[in-house]
């Protein structure tokens, strides 16, 4: 077991920040470590992000899940979310760590987003760079590496001025 167990049947695994050489990526990986600790509710609640605002703002969201899995929804949508209501600034970086189930063991884990947050992310904040767990690190990389050759629809012809970008 790589944590340290500080209460009876609950074990709080190392923070893998420590895993990201670049600053942005380990504070953000620290927050999102942090807020999936005190907020792990196992079945419930296992992943949370957290997002850099331009003006250095962080805000962080918790992954739901849904009796009926195709509702739950993912942390960094939350995160995405939290950030409209307090930021009009372009969001810059975000990350993402999943805590394991006290049946897994092993360490908390950076994560990188699913198809869909990519999507959603890429619509809100294309500028965006997302911290992936790459050959044992945390790796900040544009959201549009992951995501080349988005679709492009007609629903906004241009980004208002006040909206993230
Ligand atoms: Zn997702």
């Amino acid at each position: 077991m790589n944590g340290h167990t500080l209460a009876a049947g609950v074990v709080f695994n190392p923070n893998p920040a420590g895993t990201c050489p670049d600053e942005t990526a380990a504070r953000l990986v620290a927050t999102a470590y942090e807020t999936i600790r005190s907020r792990y509710v196992e079945g419930r609640r296992q992943i949370a992000a957290a997002v850099l605002a331009a003006d250095g703002r962080v805000f962080a969201g918790v992954h739901l899940e849904a009796m009926v899995g195709c509702y739950s929804l993912c942390a960094e949508r939350a995160a995405l979310a939290q950030a409209a209501i307090y930021t009009d600034q372009p969001l810059v970086a975000m990350a993402a760590v999943r805590y394991p189930k006290p049946s897994e063991g092993g360490p908390a884990r950076i994560v990188a987003p699913c198809g869909g947050c990519r999507e959603l992310l890429s619509d809100h904040a294309p500028g965006l760079r997302v911290v992936v767990p790459r050959e044992g690190r945390g790796l900040l990389v544009p959201l549009a590496e992951l995501l080349p050759d988005k679709y492009v629809g007609t629903k906004w012809a241009t980004t208002p001025a006040n909206y993230h970008q």
